[in-house]
């Protein structure tokens, strides 16, 4: 028997679910491309973005998904042959490093496996050792989406500082804008890259790089840069044009229009990052209280360093696959597959799922996902602590109090 029949839940790490106003602003005909009111929203986009990034400093926007910002933002600051420096803690930051490798780039990999952050004393150690300064930039994630991990941003800050190493930091947050604290100026990211299906709630198809005046005079020097992805006239158009290299994005666009007003103008980005915190947390107690009866465990262990965006979870033999096959048949609700946990049917990737608790959630959309869950794991017979929806209820009274 299915259960099914009713509003689904997509409980995966991105796309989020789109708010229903959102779909709506998309609802409509095409707009004249140029003059008036795209023209118009379009320009409204910039100061918000700037300030779910917290940066003073340039944004450009591109008709893609996030390898499109990883592509753009490695473009406008690097050349053929240039070494970087990758920080492996999952399959998303290897992946950006690999992407790198295509375009010519000398890609180093400090790979720190899928159970932990990237560690910042190792990460001085490796930059103190280039004495010649042949590392033109460090490409980290904060949260990797595979592992769930969240690094320590200003910690790596800190160890370029520390070893006065003038590489380029260059953060993906394409998991965690609009999700954690991110603060781009204070923590000293010079090129930061992010896309919409996630914290922002929008369908996919646009991504942004943000870049500091150090970024913008690396763009100076990099031959990596073609006219599609230079982010100079997209950052500062002469003509409207030439913010996209062609044919706006325009449904997009009243889209993330659309989720700005809710993430900016309505809730706050701070209050957003609270609402993330409290629900991150939830779903960390019913893990934590399954696993006390069974082999259910958060993959990262130390709670600091997970992702408040999407949390990996690691399961006995066969589990993860099993219950993840339930939810999505019997319930209704979607969760998602491993990254980069062994192969497809593998015996490492059966016993692993994850849980996207990103963007445009609230208090039924958490307990429901857990509800179904809790079910699944009884429906299953497998082995799982008692206790887990109570322990997620009691997480949200608390933060719900102020
Ligand atoms: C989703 C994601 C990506 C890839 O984005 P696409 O839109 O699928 O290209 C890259 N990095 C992180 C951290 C992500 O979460």
């Amino acid at each position: 028997m299915s259960l099914h029949y009713g509003h689904c839940l997509l409980s995966i790490p991105g796309p989020s679910t789109i708010p229903e106003r959102v779909l709506s602003a998309m609802h409509r005909p095409s707009p004249n491309i140029y003059a008036g009111e795209l023209h118009d929203i379009t320009a409204t986009l910039f100061p918000d973005l700037k300030t779910v990034a917290r940066t003073s400093g340039e944004a450009a926007i591109y008709i893609g998904n996030g390898h499109g910002a990883w592509e753009g933002a490695l473009a406008n600051c690097l050349s053929k042959g240039d070494k970087v420096l990758v920080l492996g803690t999952g399959r998303f930051a290897i992946g950006w490093g690999e992407l790198g490798a295509q375009l010519g780039l000398d890609v180093e990999l400090m790979d720190f496996g899928d159970l932990t952050d990237a560690d910042p004393a190792k990460v001085e150690e490796r930059l103190r050792s280039d004495h010649q300064h042949e590392i033109k930039a460090l490409l980290t994630v904060q949260t990797d989406t595979a592992s769930s991990v969240q690094n320590d941003i200003p910690a790596l800050r800190k160890a370029l500082d520390d070893s006065q190493h003038p590489a380029l930091f260059m953060v993906d947050c394409i998991a965690s804008l609009g999700c954690e604290p991110h603060e781009m100026d204070r923590w000293g990211v010079d090129v930061m890259v992010a896309a919409c299906q996630k914290g922002l709630m929008t369908p996919a198809g646009i991504a942004f790089v943000f870049f500091n005046e150090k970024a913008a005079q690396a763009r100076k020097n990099a031959d990596l840069v073609t006219s599609y992805w230079d982010w100079q006239p997209r950052a500062n158009p002469e003509i409207y044009y030439q913010q996209f290299c062609g044919t706006a994005p325009t449904h997009h666009i009243y889209g993330l229009r659309a989720a700005l007003d809710m993430l900016v103008h309505e809730e706050g980005i701070e209050a957003a990052w609270k609402r993330h915190e409290t629900f991150a947390r939830a779903y960390w107690a019913a893990i934590e209280a399954w696993g006390r009866g069974g082999a259910f465990r958060a993959n990262i262990e130390n709670p600091e360093r997970r992702s408040r965006a999407v949390t990996t979870v690691r399961t006995g033999k066969g589990e993860g696959t099993r219950l993840r096959d339930w939810c999505e048949r019997i319930a209704g609700v979607t969760l998602g597959i491993p990254l980069g946990l062994g192969t497809p049917g593998s015996e490492e990737w059966d016993a692993a799922f994850r849980i996207g608790h990103m963007g445009h959630l609230n208090v039924p959309m958490v307990m429901g996902t857990l509800g179904a869950m809790d079910a699944g794991l009884k429906a299953l017979d497998i082995p799982h602590g008692s206790g887990a929806l109570e322990a997620a209820t009691a997480v949200i009274a608390v933060h719900g109090q102020s």
